[in-house]
C-alpha cells in the first residue's frame, strides 16, 4: 500500500520534520492525476452503497493554515459525489449563541447520520489553535480540551462513525506565494484577509499549536494524517487514497429488498 502519511502514536515526532513537500512520494504528476480520477470513480460508487446501507457514517475533518488547501480539496474530492449524502460543513468563529455553549455543542449538532459522508472544513479543532495561539481562552480551559475531544471521538467511533482527520501540511514559502497569488487576482481578493497576514505572524506559535493538537489527539479510533500538501495534485491523491481505502474497508453493502419481488409483473 502506498505511503498513506498516517502519524504512528507510538512514535515522537517533531512537525517542522514531516514533509509538506509531496514530490518525493510521487514523482509523476501526469500518473499521480490518472490514479486519483480512478480511485475518484470508485469512492463515487461506494459512496452510493454507504448511502443506500444506511448504518455506517463517516467523518472527514480538515484542518490547515490560511490558504493550506483545505476548500481545493473539497472542490476536487467530493466531485461527482451524490450531494445528498455528502455533509459539507464550515466553522467559523463562533457566534454568541455558540459561544454561550460548551465548545462541542456546534459540532455535534452536525456530525454525520446513517449514511452520511460529513465533511468538517475546520472543526472543534480550532478550538485548541486559533484559540490557543490568540488566547481567547486561558490554558485553564483549553488543555483538558484534548481529552474532551478524544472522547468525543470515541463517542462518535463507538456509535458507527469512522473518523478521518487530515492535517494539510504547508511550508510558511508556499502559504506566501498562495497569500501574493490571492493579492495579484482581483477574483482571488475574497479569499484574502488582512487578518490571514495578521495571523501569518504567528506560525512558529501555530505550528507549536498543531503539533501538540497532533500528538494528543491522535487515537486510534480517530487518527490523523499530515499530508504533505505543497503540491496540490499530491495532495488530492494522498487523500483521496485514505478515504477510498477505509471505505473499501468498512464495505458498505446495497440492502436486501423490502419486498419478496419474485413473479412480481409491472402492468
Ligand atoms: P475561513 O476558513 O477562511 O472562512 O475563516 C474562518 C475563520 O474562523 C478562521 O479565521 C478561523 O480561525 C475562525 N474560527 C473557526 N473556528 C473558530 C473558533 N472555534 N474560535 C475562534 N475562531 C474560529
Ligand atoms: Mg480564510
Amino acid at each position: 500500500m502506498p505511503q498513506t502519511h498516517q502519524l504512528d502514536w507510538q512514535r515522537p515526532f517533531q512537525l517542522q520534520h514531516l514533509p509538506t513537500d509531496g514530490k518525493q512520494f510521487h514523482p509523476n504528476r501526469d500518473e499521480a492525476e490518472t490514479e486519483f480520477k480512478a480511485l475518484r470513480t470508485e469512492f463515487v460508487a461506494l459512496q452510493e452503497r454507504l448511502y443506500a446501507e444506511d448504518k455506517q457514517k463517516l467523518l472527514i475533518v480538515l484542518q490547515a493554515m490560511d490558504a493550506g488547501g483545505k476548500d481545493g480539496t473539497i472542490r476536487n474530492v467530493l466531485k461527482g459525489v451524490n450531494p445528498q449524502g455528502v455533509r459539507v460543513q464550515s466553522f467559523k468563529a463562533p457566534s454568541k449563541e455558540e459561544l454561550a455553549h460548551d465548545f462541542l455543542w456546534r459540532i455535534h449538532k452536525v456530525v454525520p447520520a446513517r449514511g452520511m459522508i460529513g465533511v468538517f472544513n475546520r472543526s472543534h479543532y480550532e478550538d485548541v489553535l486559533v484559540v490557543r495561539v490568540h488566547n481567547l481562552v486561558p490554558e485553564a480551559v483549553w488543555r483538558p480540551r484534548y481529552t474532551q475531544i478524544n472522547q468525543f471521538e470515541k463517542l462518535l467511533h463507538d456509535s458507527g462513525t469512522r473518523i478521518l482527520k487530515f492535517y494539510l501540511h504547508i511550508s510558511a514559502d508556499e502559504q506566501k506565494e498562495r497569500f501574493q497569488a490571492r493579492l495579484d487576482d482581483p477574483e482571488k481578493h475574497w479569499k484574502f484577509s488582512l487578518e490571514d497576514l495578521e495571523k501569518r505572524k504567528f506560525w512558529p506559535d501555530y505550528m507549536a499549536a498543531y503539533e501538540e493538537m497532533l500528538r494528543e489527539c491522535n487515537t486510534e479510533w480517530a487518527p490523523w494524517y499530515v499530508i504533505p500538501a505543497n503540491q496540490k495534485w499530491y495532495r488530492n491523491l494522498a487523500i483521496m487514497r485514505t478515504i477510498v481505502y477505509t471505505l473499501r474497508d468498512m464495505n458498505p453493502q446495497f440492502p436486501e429488498a423490502q419486498d419478496n419481488f419474485d413473479g412480481v409483473v409491472i402492468e
